[in-house]
């Protein structure tokens, strides 16, 4: 065992969040799938390859509810404002926008 660390860790996946919109490592933030009945928090695959990546910080999920946009195009569905509350509630920081 005399293998030099590599210098970078390059194994993550980036993925662009939906509320910064910026690309970030998958592990720092959370998933959201597709579900039939709306959109879930969740670590298992999402169903038909469909996901969505947020970090899970206030800037964030204030931008993914407050957006304009209602469709994301990674999870190839729109998501009512009510939905993104949902997702941001999940997430421990519920916010209440009128
Ligand atoms: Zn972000």
């Amino acid at each position: 065992m005399n293998q030099p660390m590599p210098a970078r860790k390059t194994h993550s996946p980036i993925r662009t969040c939906v509320g910064c919109l910026e690309r970030d490592h998958q592990h720092k933030m959370a998933r959201l799938g597709a579900q039939q009945d709306g959109v879930r928090l969740g670590s298992a695959r999402p169903p038909r390859g469909r996901g969505a990546y947020l970090h899970p910080r206030a800037a964030c999920l204030e931008r993914f509810v407050a957006g304009k946009g209602n469709e994301f195009r990674s999870l190839r569905q729109r998501l009512s404002r009510g939905e993104r509350q949902t997702v941001a509630a999940e997430l421990g920081r519920p916010f209440t926008l009128t």
